[in-house]
């Protein structure tokens, strides 16, 4: 093939036209892919949530096209950081996009109180992927938080939850993720 192209150089544009259509016949165009955005977690400060969180993960994993979320290789810095620790579920509102970084602070208190923990998880990854609190809703709607009650264990986004996602992840959307931190206290 390289002397044939080196030939073809030399002879002027009559054979690198034939050989270029050669090249288009033998790789057809493939369809078009969906490209997703793969955002990373790191779960090295999540503590006893480490398997909410990845189940959280794959909530999402499994409702939306436009963006992945996996786990971070040791060491790499992730785009969404958890944090356990002793206060309110609070997340920093995103969409966080590759080469960013949000934290989500895994709170005890909402699971003293008897939240559920994949729940807690999917919702605050939602804050993550640029969702809003939508306080009071029900438990149909994870973006409910607290407000779907406590004995609520749907973890599964709404159809207007996973749309609103879908948009900011399709590939033209340039919204960044804030200074914002949403608290998820429950009163
Ligand atoms: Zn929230």
């Amino acid at each position: 093939m390289l002397r044939r192209t080196l030939i073809g150089v030399v002879a002027g544009t009559a054979l690198v036209l034939p050989l270029t259509a050669t090249t288009a016949t033998a790789a057809p165009a493939a369809a078009p892919a969906v490209l997703a955005t793969t955002l990373t977690y790191d779960d090295s400060q999540a503590a006893e949530f480490k398997q909410a969180v990845a189940d959280g993960a794959n909530v999402w994993n499994t409702n939306v096209q436009n963006v992945r979320i996996v786990k971070a290789q040791p060491g790499q810095r992730a785009n969404i950081r958890i944090v356990a620790d002793n206060g309110w579920p609070r997340a920093t509102l995103g969409p966080v996009r590759p080469g960013g970084q949000v934290t989500i602070w895994f709170g005890r208190q909402a699971v003293q109180q008897g939240y559920h923990l994949v729940r807690i998880a999917a919702h605050e990854m939602g804050h993550s992927l640029g969702l809003p609190d939508v306080k009071p809703g029900p438990c149909s709607s994870l973006m409910s938080g607290s407000t779907g009650g406590v004995s609520c264990t749907s973890v599964n986004p709404n159809a207007s939850e996973k749309s609103r996602v879908e948009r900011n992840y399709a590939g033209t959307a340039q919204q960044q993720s804030s200074d914002v931190v949403l608290s998820d206290a429950a009163f």
